[in-house]
């Protein structure tokens, strides 16, 4: 498990627990990863992580969901859309989702966050294979076509200022894990494909109490 960045304070010593990541990682029966799904506005990242959550639970997997809304209603509630907040976002939310995998969790990230350099931070804060990316991709016209909080028309109208898509930029993942054409997929399908990848890349779905029996290795899963 990585080590978190360096503290401005050098007087930290945190406490070392008894229970390592592998005992965890028995006792749920697969390992703990975040899925961390980016897209536009609309895209479809809410909608898959409710979803895909309630499947990998019913599977009795470790999960929980880190949604863009519910962090800035609390951890975030003092940032903004500014580049330096939304960064600042994205750093934090990296930092809890970390804690989340390194509790054993299959931890579901649904944020914008737009830019390529903030996700590049905060897949380095995790051993290899721990950040799966996965691109929710679906053109502006379709997002902008549901539109399911009436946010596009806002930000058209310029009520909404530094709106991803409209006022501010997305830069899409050059190489995802996963990538999901919601304009072409079902709810369904879009989930289907998660779970395919995290059967073989992290031990969760169908297989997750089998594997709960036997030690799971990081490197040659
Ligand atoms: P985001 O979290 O990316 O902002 P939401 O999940 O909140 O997006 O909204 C996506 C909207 O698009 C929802 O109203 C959802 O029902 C609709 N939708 C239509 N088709 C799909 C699909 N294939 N995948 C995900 N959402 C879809």
């Amino acid at each position: 498990m990585k080590k978190p960045a360096p503290a401005k304070t050098a007087n930290l010593h945190p406490h070392t627990g008894k229970i390592g990541l592998h005992e965890r990682e028995r006792r749920h029966g697969h390992r703990g990863c975040v899925l961390w799904l980016t897209g536009l506005s609309a895209s479809g990242k809410s909608t898959i992580a409710v979803e895909l959550e309630r499947q990998l639970f019913q599977r009795g997997c470790q999960t929980f969901i880190l949604d863009g809304d519910a962090v800035r209603q609390g951890l975030c509630s003092d940032l903004g859309f500014s580049e330096r907040d939304r960064h600042e976002n994205i750093r934090r939310v990296g930092e809890v989702a970390r804690l989340f995998a390194d509790a054993g969790f299959i931890c579901v990230s649904a944020f914008i966050s737009p830019h390529r350099a903030d996700r590049s931070i905060v897949r380095a804060m995790m051993d290899d294979g721990i950040f799966i990316e996965v691109f929710v991709n679906a053109p502006l016209s379709v997002c902008e076509a549901r539109d399911p909080k009436g946010l596009y028309a806002k930000a058209r109208q310029h009520k909404i200022k530094n709106f991803t898509g409209i006022s501010s930029p997305y830069e899409p993942p050059l190489n995802p894990e996963i990538e999901l054409h919601t304009n072409k997929l079902t709810v369904a399908e879009a989930v289907e494909k998660i779970l395919r990848r995290l059967e073989k890349m992290c031990g969760a779905g169908k297989t997750a109490r089998r594997l709960a029996v036997k030690p799971i290795r990081w490197r040659d899963s």
